[in-house]
């Protein structure tokens, strides 16, 4: 492959008094360049070019962890997301419960780093039936639209649900996800109380309660697998 054919996207440039350029590339796969205050956009463009095989092989790593090929260690100093924030990692000796979130990091009490899969997942699992609880119950009462109960799904593919009977389902790894996105599973599994089905009048009663819902639902779609565990 010839060099001028590879490129690689910048998602920020950072200016600041340095008098070097950096690389990094995000959790999520994204390029952040770090640059010195006057640096032109030809500078910037060079540092990248120079670097594009370790920067393409280093967001392929980071998007193959997602693809579930390499699990997680949990491992202080990883990032995990809560709400669509990525939180950091910290293991604790002395944590007085298994893991607790403070100050936007998570705290992880050495003695259970062992199951830490099972400790973190029965903590998103909590937080995200008090979340949906809290959240469907606004949109209940904004919309009239009265469901029996929430419970809270383990499900690969299926984002949420809603039963012959009203009873509200959703997956828990949804909690990592922005509130934005929660909103929409939320009013989408509403509005099947009405309509059990996709059709025309069942969006539209969704485009009603939430007139961007396209770009939620897009967001959804296209970053739906990075919220996971990568069990
Ligand atoms: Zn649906």
């Amino acid at each position: 492959m010839h060099k001028q054919y590879m490129h690689a996207e910048i998602s920020r440039i950072v200016r600041s008094k340095r008098k070097t350029f950096g690389l990094e590339i995000t959790p999520e796969a994204d390029l952040i360049v770090r640059v010195p205050m006057r640096a032109s956009d030809k500078d910037i463009q060079k540092t990248v070019d120079k670097k594009i095989k370790w920067i393409l092989a280093k967001q392929k790593l980071v998007r193959e962890r997602c693809d579930k090929k390499q699990p997680r260690a949990f491992a202080e100093g990883e990032y995990f997301f809560y709400l669509g924030n990525q939180c950091k990692l910290y293991i604790m000796d002395n944590a007085s419960t298994p893991l607790y979130f403070d100050s936007g990091s998570f705290i992880l009490s050495a003695r259970h780093a062992h199951k830490a899969r099972d400790v973190f997942t029965k903590w998103y699992r909590k937080q995200a039936y008090d979340k949906f609880c809290q959240r469907a119950s606004f949109f209940s009462a904004v919309s009239g639209l009265r469901y029996r109960k929430i419970s809270i799904s383990n499900a690969k593919r299926r984002w949420g649900s809603c039963s012959g009977k009203d009873n509200l389902n959703f997956n828990w790894r949804l909690i990592m996800a922005p509130l934005d996105i929660i909103d929409y599973v939320v009013v989408h599994e509403l509005c099947h109380i009405e309509e059990k089905n996709h059709s025309k009048r069942f969006w539209d009663k969704v485009r009603n309660m939430m007139p961007d819902y396209k770009e939620r639902r897009a967001w959804l779609k296209e970053k739906g697998h990075s919220l996971c565990l990568q069990d």
